[in-house]
């Protein structure tokens, strides 16, 4: 039996993932701190995993870091571009999924998976916060809310208040306005939700849409914006309860490859 210990660490712009893998498929363990790159949350999210498993960083065949802050992560035997790290991680969750759109804290990116969770083609948007988790952290801030209040608010909707404005300051200040007309705090939450999703449809449907699709990141977490892409896509869309670890995971997972092939 392999008993190889990898440990996958994604530092995100927003929250630290980290994920200990036995024998390249069984979680050990994995921690996620709400803090992202420049703050304690990757040291902190590396300490609670250890913790968890009850083990040490000398019991770690190779330690992988990832994510928009892999760079200044010390101490990692690989360092890999999130893009690689997160098709291993979609394909790990799920195996039939060809197509994997991930969301995270300030970036999307659609990628089309090839064998084994390889990458295949790709198409990102890290120029703009529309279409983001920041855009939703902003929206929910202006609601005086919590971002992990959107899916409920949204499955309690009526109807919807659409959002036109594609600019996240643009959109803030419709959201402000129609607040003041006294519109339904979940009907507007619905609005913003459709915004992401007809932004990230746009991204995916340049690349094209091979079914199954999956969703990764923090966003997918958000089940009404899983729904609303649902919707602009007209196909279902696959999401794994571990969906904001996939980068950690893709990078425990390169680890273990590593190790393997060179054996
Ligand atoms: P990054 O790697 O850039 O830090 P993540 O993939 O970890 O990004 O996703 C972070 C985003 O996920 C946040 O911006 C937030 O909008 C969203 N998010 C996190 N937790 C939840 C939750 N429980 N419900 C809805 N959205 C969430």
């Amino acid at each position: 039996m392999d008993e190889t210990l990898t440990l996958g660490m994604d530092v995100g712009s927003t929250t630290s993932k980290c994920l200990i893998l036995r024998g390249g498929k069984d979680i050990v363990a994995s921690a996620l701190i709400p803090a992202g790159t420049g703050t304690s949350g990757p040291r902190r999210a590396l300490e609670e995993a250890l913790g968890r498993a009850g083990l040490t960083r000398e019991d770690m065949a190779s330690i992988t870091a990832t994510g928009y802050g892999r760079a200044t992560f010390p101490g990692a035997d690989y360092v890999v571009s999130e893009l690689s790290c997160h098709a291993l991680g979609a394909h790990a969750l799920d195996g039939e999924a060809k197509t994997v759109i991930d969301i995270g804290g300030q970036d999307a990116k659609v990628l089309r998976l090839g064998p084994e969770g390889t990458l295949g083609s790709f198409l990102m948007n890290d120029k703009c916060a529309a279409g983001t988790g920041r855009f939703l952290e902003v929206m929910a801030r202006v609601l005086e809310r919590d971002v992990s209040d959107l899916a409920e608010m949204d499955a309690q909707a009526a109807d919807i208040v659409p959002i036109s404005s594609t600019c996240t300051v643009f959109a803030e200040s419709e959201v402000i306005s129609q607040l003041a007309k006294g519109a339904d705090l979940n009907d507007l939450v619905k609005g913003i939700h459709r915004s992401v999703a007809v932004r990230t449809a746009s991204l995916v449907r340049r690349l094209g849409v091979e079914a199954p699709v999956a969703m990764t990141g923090g966003v997918a977490q958000n089940a009404g914006v899983v729904r609303a892409l649902e919707k602009e896509l007209g196909t279902s869309i696959r999401v794994s309860p571990l969906a904001q670890l996939a980068g950690a995971l893709g990078a425990a997972v390169y680890g273990w490859r590593k190790r393997r092939d060179t054996e």
